[in-house]
């Protein structure tokens, strides 16, 4: 089949990859000048399947309330809030139920085991070098936190992830730079858990896929689809239908827009999100891997000679505005647990980031029910984590195959009639 894909971050990178795999002929269209410009630019790199979980659950709505209300809370809502982002508090409210929670955290960690094995046998298979590190760390400051994290470990055991819980003088072993001037109770180590560069894979990836006969055009800008001419593509500014026998949209937070003349209203909004890089000044004092500080909710990554620091989840607002409290919050906690690892006083890069966030937690995978357009989209927070398996699920649902795991739940059969 002649198959367009709109969207050349990692989630479209990784599905152009599977389907030429398959032997379709793919192109992919990004209205950036090059992959993994837009939401997988500089995320985390996290790939932790056991806690893969939907924002959406029991307690959350207490939580975010608190978090609104404190000085370094993660959460924090931001002006404009249009009436797309009060429809997806309520869908969200719905699916805080704990029956609704359950049901969203099965289907995510389904796909997310089912992803990382993907990740593992294509890195094997392509022999991909990119910067990544096994290890992921969460580190616990005191008791509160400890007692809090209790329910995410039975998460944990129930998914079958691989973790053990240690004291102090463990954690300071398995990643021996720790500021010792931050007090430490303990964390929870994940040895099978990894951090990578998700664009740099991205870019790696595309590498292979053009050796497969995948072709990418940058700076273009596709037009919403039409629905005379749906499995057709036109570039924005105005150019001839181009038609194709399946498009893919894989257009993070800017899909709804591309699908709403086809009668499809996707409750996809941008949360976002910062992060700050920096090279390494003394690797002693780096971390070696990947540590999550439970209190802050921020990430703290080593991605080869750098260092990234992510966190901080804003709704509403714009891409541009970078709010300064979020982004000290990020300098605050790499400072408490690795002083003196990174060169700050340059260079540093600073980056604000959308998560494509679906209310309910799990992304959209599979079939829109316009003949030829499908969907793989709203990875939310965990998008590098799902893409090499949602990728995988996608190209088997194009060539009518079975995948290898089961989808309920992922499809847009969950948001029609609502
Ligand atoms: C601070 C932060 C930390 C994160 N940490 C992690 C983590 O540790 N682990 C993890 O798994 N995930 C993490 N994420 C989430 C992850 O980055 C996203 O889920 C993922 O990047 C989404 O990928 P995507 O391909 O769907 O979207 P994108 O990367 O945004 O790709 C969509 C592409 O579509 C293009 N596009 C859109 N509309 C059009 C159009 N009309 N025409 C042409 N092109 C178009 C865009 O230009 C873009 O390149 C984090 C996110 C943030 C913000």
């Amino acid at each position: 089949m002649k198959i367009a894909i709109v969207g050349a971050g990692i989630v479209g990178v990784t599905t152009a990859w599977e389907l030429a795999c398959d032997g379709h002929e793919v192109q992919v269209f990004d209205r950036r000048s090059a992959a993994a410009e837009a939401s997988s630019f500089a995320n985390a790199g996290v790939v932790a399947p056991g806690y893969v979980t939907p924002w959406a659950a029991p307690g959350m709505q207490r939580k975010v309330l608190q978090s609104l209300l404190s000085g370094h809370g993660a959460i924090k809502l931001r002006w404009p809030l249009a009436g797309q982002h009060l429809r997806w508090i309520q869908q969200w409210r719905r699916a805080c139920r704990l029956e609704n929670y359950l049901a969203n955290r099965a289907r995510l960690q389904r796909l997310a085991f089912y992803s990382r094995s993907r990740l593992h046998d294509i890195v094997a298979q392509r022999e991909l070098a990119y910067e990544r590190s096994d290890g992921y760390l969460v580190l616990l400051r005191d008791r509160r936190e400890q007692k809090l994290v209790r329910p995410g470990l039975d998460v944990l055991r129930e998914a079958g992830a691989v973790f053990r819980e240690i004291d102090a003088d463990e954690a300071r072993r398995l990643e021996p730079a720790l500021s010792t001037h931050t007090s430490l109770l303990g964390a929870i180590h994940l040895p099978e858990d990894e951090v990578g560069n998700c664009r740099q894979f991205a870019l790696l990836l595309k590498r292979e896929a053009e050796a497969l006969g995948v072709q990418f055009f940058f700076d273009s800008h596709i037009a919403p689809l039409s629905p005379a001419e749906p499995r057709s593509l036109r570039l924005a500014a105005g150019s001839d239908a181009v038609p194709y026998d399946a498009v893919i949209v894989c257009a993070g937070v800017e899909s709804p827009a591309l699908l709403r003349p086809l009668g499809l209203q996707l409750p996809v909004v941008p949360v976002y999100g910062y992060s700050i890089t920096a090279t390494i000044r003394e690797p002693l004092n780096a971390p070696r891997s990947a540590i999550m500080d439970e209190r802050f909710k921020v990430a703290i990554s080593r991605l080869g000679l750098r260092v990234r620091v992510a966190g901080s989840a804003e709704l509403g607002g714009d891409a541009a505005t970078q709010h300064p409290a979020a982004v000290q919050t990020l300098y605050k906690v790499l400072h408490d647990w690795f002083p003196g690892a990174a060169q700050l006083d340059s260079g540093v890069q600073h980056w604000k980031g959308a998560r494509p966030m679906l209310p309910d937690g799990p992304p959209l995978i599979g079939a829109s029910g316009v003949p030829g357009v499908w969907l793989n989209l709203g990875h939310g927070s965990s998008g590098w984590a799902l893409s090499c398996g949602s990728a995988r699920v996608l190209a088997d649902l194009v060539a009518g195959r079975a995948p290898e795991i089961d989808l309920e739940g992922l499809g847009l059969e969950r948001f029609q009639g609502r």
